[in-house]
């Protein structure tokens, strides 16, 4: 079975660099508001604030693209984690 991992955007610190979108445009893009989201993302929150929590894209198979948006991040707001076969998350970035 393919490992699976979940990627965690805290758009609360985001400065709106848009290194993210650079280097992984397949997943993360930039919004009206000047910060970047990712694509298919589930918004936390309510209201005006949904834009401002964090986004998680569960269960993606795409690690290395994501893994180069987490580690180009200059305020470290993008986390990616490594789900097992018993749904146990291992923080990787
Ligand atoms: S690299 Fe980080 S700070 Fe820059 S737009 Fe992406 S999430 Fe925001």
């Amino acid at each position: 079975m393919s490992k699976k991992y979940k990627i965690v955007h805290d758009r609360d610190i985001c400065i709106g660099c848009s290194a993210c979108a650079s280097v992984c445009p397949k997943h993360w893009f930039m919004e009206d508001d000047g910060k970047s989201s990712l694509y298919n993302h589930i918004k936390s929150g309510n209201g005006e604030e949904e834009l401002l929590g964090s986004n998680q894209n569960p269960l993606v198979e795409d690690f290395e693209d994501n893994m180069d948006a987490a580690e180009s991040c200059p305020v470290n707001c993008i986390h990616v984690y490594e789900i097992n076969d018993k749904g146990e998350e291992k923080e990787l970035i």
